[in-house]
């Protein structure tokens, strides 16, 4: 499995969050299914132009400039913080996480390949993708997004360098470097870089061949990036490289998208600490995670603080449950069939749900409804005895296995209940809430970076406006 993983030139923001929330369930769940899975999920930190197409500054060089900072300090500090970030909503790590500055080799290759193959052309030291050619013998481009030759001419008729393209919407597979940009590399056509779709059909084809199962991502990947993934494939290898590809949609915020600009967005930080106006007060990691997976990966996802409190509702209610369900003992003294068989039925059907198109929400409302029968196994309103030990054994496995193990939850109460119990994420966890307390304009990032000890804390200048880490 190949998910496109950040761009490290700023805070890892929360629609981003959600999206590898959302590959971590589906890697877990194979893995649980006794899959051997290989998670690869690339950091970019070259390559990734402002306009998302051929046209802007690289962001992780532009955010250098600005700093006065190398880029490799902008890309290591935003690298490390978005890693914190994955630790806290308990997001497994990749087997592999490639980067594309160590890939430069692998990609000059893949553009040779391309040129090779007549899928591509070079003009004035860049090398653009032919995509005119890729319509005449495979006739896909577009045909993931849905997009039609007419919306790509709209699409990409002001950008830079179209004078160089003989169609408007060809793109940079090599862009030659300008003075300004401070991450450049020799290679056959000039002194450059590679476009930023390039390092993904690369790195994919390097750790997991040139045909594999899953390719991942955000919704807002679909086009150009995965597009222009499938065409530079498909030029240098002949085909598509992934046979699902998967697509993690967008988060709302009050119904709207996020948007910076008319103030329409939260931060995960500001979810932690309630420090925003569109929430009442702050929201444990867990239960934004629990949150997520209320809404199937593929849906748009609606965050609300009302949504939220009710969230918080469930989780506590779910995580009860695992703690209540280990004190349930039987010897089976009443046993009955006809009850035990259906609940193994209804065991059985949490697999049915999550194994269409991972289905969490419906995987969560099979186990709130176990949450009931143990309650009521628990409070004795049925019968415990009903059951057999075997199936009762069954019972405690599958709930502590799908709770913790496949949607990833974590108990933290009943971590912070022992004191030499608390894990880094624990404690982080702790300092935000302290120091968010204590002094308001002491930024969470900055705390992370503080604890991972790599770089001296910024006090936020309120007054100036400036901080490390939010722009
Ligand atoms: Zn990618």
């Amino acid at each position: 499995m190949y998910v496109c993983g950040p761009t490290v030139y700023s805070d890892v923001h929360l629609g981003n969050c959600r999206t590898f929330v959302s590959f971590d369930i589906i890697y877990r769940y194979l893995i649980q299914l006794g899959y051997k899975v290989r998670y690869v999920r690339n950091i970019t930190d070259v390559g990734h132009l402002e306009g998302d197409a051929d046209e802007g500054e690289d962001k992780v060089s532009k955010k250098a400039r600005l700093e006065k900072v190398e880029p490799m300090e902008v890309v290591q500090r935003y690298m490390n913080g978005f890693h914190s970030m994955m630790t806290i909503f308990n997001a497994l790590p990749p087997n592999i996480e490639p980067r594309a500055t160590g890939h430069i080799i692998e990609q000059i290759e893949m553009v040779k390949a391309i040129l090779a193959n007549g899928y591509a052309y070079e003009r004035n030291g860049s090398v653009y993708f032919n995509t005119q050619k890729l319509v005449e013998t495979h006739e896909v481009y577009g045909k993931l997004s849905g997009k039609i030759m007419d919306d790509l001419l709209n699409e990409s008729r002001n950008l830079k360098n179209q004078d160089e393209k003989e169609h408007p919407s060809d793109f940079a597979i090599w862009i030659k470097a300008d003075e300004r940009h401070l991450m450049h590399w020799p290679s056959p056509w000039s002194e450059g870089f590679p476009g930023w779709h390039l390092e993904c059909s690369a790195m994919s084809t390097k750790y997991l061949g040139t045909t594999f199962d899953i390719h991942g991502g955000g919704y807002d990947l679909k086009f150009p990036h995965h597009e222009n993934e499938i065409a530079q494939n498909i030029g240098c290898c002949g085909h598509s490289p992934a046979k699902y590809w998967l697509h993690a949609n967008m988060l709302l915020l009050n119904g709207r998208k996020m948007s910076k600009s008319d103030g329409n967005t939260i931060s995960p930080q500001q979810l932690f600490t309630g420090e925003s106006p569109h929430v009442t007060r702050g929201y444990a990691p867990m239960v934004i995670r629990f949150f997520m997976l209320q809404t199937h990966y593929r849906s748009t996802l609606d965050l609300t603080d009302e949504a939220l409190q009710g969230a918080e509702k469930g989780f506590k209610r779910l995580i009860e449950a695992t703690r209540h369900v280990k004190t349930l003992v039987t010897q089976g003294n009443s046993y009955d069939l006809a009850t035990d068989t259906e609940l193994l039925g209804v065991l059985d059907s949490l697999y049915k749900e999550m194994n269409d198109d991972f289905n969490s929400p419906k995987a969560l409302a099979i186990l709130f409804d176990l949450v009931t029968r143990i309650n009521s196994f628990k409070d004795g309103h049925t019968d415990i005895q009903q059951i057999s030990p075997a199936t009762l054994i069954r019972l405690q496995q599958e709930i502590s296995r799908w709770v913790f193990d496949i949607l990833g939850l974590r108990d933290d109460e009943a971590a912070e209940g022992g004191t030499d119990k608390l894990d880094g994420v624990m404690q982080l966890l702790i300092d935000i809430r302290q120091q968010s307390r204590a002094k308001k304009d002491y930024s969470v990032s900055d705390l992370m970076r503080d604890r991972l000890g790599k770089l001296k804390i910024v006090l936020k200048d309120s007054k100036e406006g400036t901080t490390w880490g939010n722009e």
